[in-house]
């Protein structure tokens, strides 16, 4: 058989668990909570799956979800959209995504995607006949080189996948960067395809920027939305998509033969959740940032170095002082003997550059971000 995806294997995050799993090791590589959702949550699942909302939703979400999304970005983004032409429930932003980019890229057409960047994105572009064109984020701050990002644009520039906050490297875009990329994208005629999962967890006092409350990218832009990582539900695969009436009818003529719905007691659930404890998401910031912050602290004595994560549930640790192994060996390795798994960053990259980094999930409860932080002082 010969392959779409010849480049393509089973995604790091599969194989990291799954070592983790048959080596007992502290699972810090794949990016999931460890600890329950809120217990409402999943008790309105089951009020849901018992009452008999069993069967499927209407193609694009179910009203009163949309409708609660629609308040969502209204109360924490001050933005305004119209939860019938502008919102689709999907089953995980990998879908929407994966939709958004079939949506718009073609044959011959090139995508500007940065790297590191989350593993989804090319398979998807190359499948739609499209070429990644990758652009490096500037080396240890991981801010976007606008330079390089100009360099790469052609006439055959079609979409900009934009990721912020970052997985893996925890940095967020500033307002300044959504100016520079709205003047790029209007003057070359691109559209931009924003995945904002992660768009809860900020930290240290900072704001996420969505392209949703910038008037021009607003109108030129696809944004991703992930309820696996804002009600910690990953497993129940559920998001949304926002964008202007016209790119969402062609987003759901793809969604509708791709997924066609996602989960109906699950939109239900999170429906009831939403009205009825609004400003949970807005409390997630605080708590992840004292997952981080307890983490970073059980590595005080160690040889690691590190700039604390400015958002998303991942920190990045430079080993430099400890070894000079490559980080896909060393991952395995401190699976395998030190039993904590973590993710090498040099995966992410078209062609990574000489670092020494690997990227742990803080998403992890108390005690086993300090068993980690233990074992890994102890090199
Ligand atoms: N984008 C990024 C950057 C992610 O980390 C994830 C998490 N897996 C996704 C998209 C996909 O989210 P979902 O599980 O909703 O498909
Ligand atoms: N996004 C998650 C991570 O970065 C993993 C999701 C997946 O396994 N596809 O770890």
């Amino acid at each position: 058989l010969k392959s779409k995806l010849p480049r393509v294997g089973t995604t790091i995050f599969t194989r990291m668990s799954a070592l983790a799993q048959a080596h007992d090791a502290l699972n810090l590589s794949q990016g999931f909570p460890d600890f329950a959702p809120p217990a409402r949550l999943a008790e309105a699942l089951g009020e849901h799956a018992l009452r008999g909302h069993n069967q499927y939703a209407p193609m694009a979400g179910l009203p009163r979800l949309r409708e609660a999304i629609a308040q969502q970005l209204l109360l924490h983004r001050n933005v305004l959209v119209d939860p019938e032409t502008e919102v689709t429930v999907v089953p995980g932003a990998t879908e929407s995504i994966f939709c958004a980019i079939t949506a718009l890229v073609g044959a011959g057409d090139e995508v500007i995607v940065l790297d590191p960047v989350y593993d989804s994105y090319e398979p998807a572009i190359e499948l739609a006949g499209g070429r990644a064109v990758h652009v490096p984020l500037l080396a240890g701050s991981f801010a976007i080189n606008w330079e390089r990002v100009e360099a790469a644009i052609s006439p055959r520039t079609r979409l900009f996948m934009l990721n912020s906050p970052h997985n893996p490297c925890g940095s967020i875009v500033s307002r300044a960067d959504l100016d520079r990329l709205a003047v790029l994208a209007r003057e070359h005629n691109f559209y931009v395809c924003s995945d904002e999962v992660y768009e809860h967890l900020v930290y240290d006092g900072r704001e996420h920027c969505s392209v949703l409350a910038h008037p021009e990218l607003r109108s030129r832009s696809f944004a991703h939305f992930s309820f696996g990582k804002t009600l910690s539900v990953t497993g129940w695969k559920t998001g949304y998509c926002v964008a202007p009436p016209a790119l969402t009818a062609e987003l759901r003529k793809i969604h509708q033969y791709v997924a066609f719905v996602a989960v109906t007691p699950v939109q239900h659930a999170l429906t009831d959740f939403l009205e009825e404890q609004p400003q949970y998401p807005a409390s997630l910031a605080a708590d992840y940032q004292r997952r981080r912050d307890l983490f970073l602290s059980t590595l005080a004595g160690s040889r690691f170095s590190w700039t604390p994560a400015q958002g998303s549930y991942f920190q990045l640790l430079d080993y430099s002082q400890i070894s000079d192994e490559k980080d896909t060996v060393l991952s395995e390795h401190w699976t395998r003997e030190l039993g904590v798994a973590s993710i090498a960053v040099s995966v992410f990259y078209e062609s990574p550059p000489k670092q020494t980094v690997l990227r742990f999930c803080f998403a992890k409860s108390d005690d086993v971000l300090i068993e980690a932080g233990r074992r890994l002082c102890a090199i």
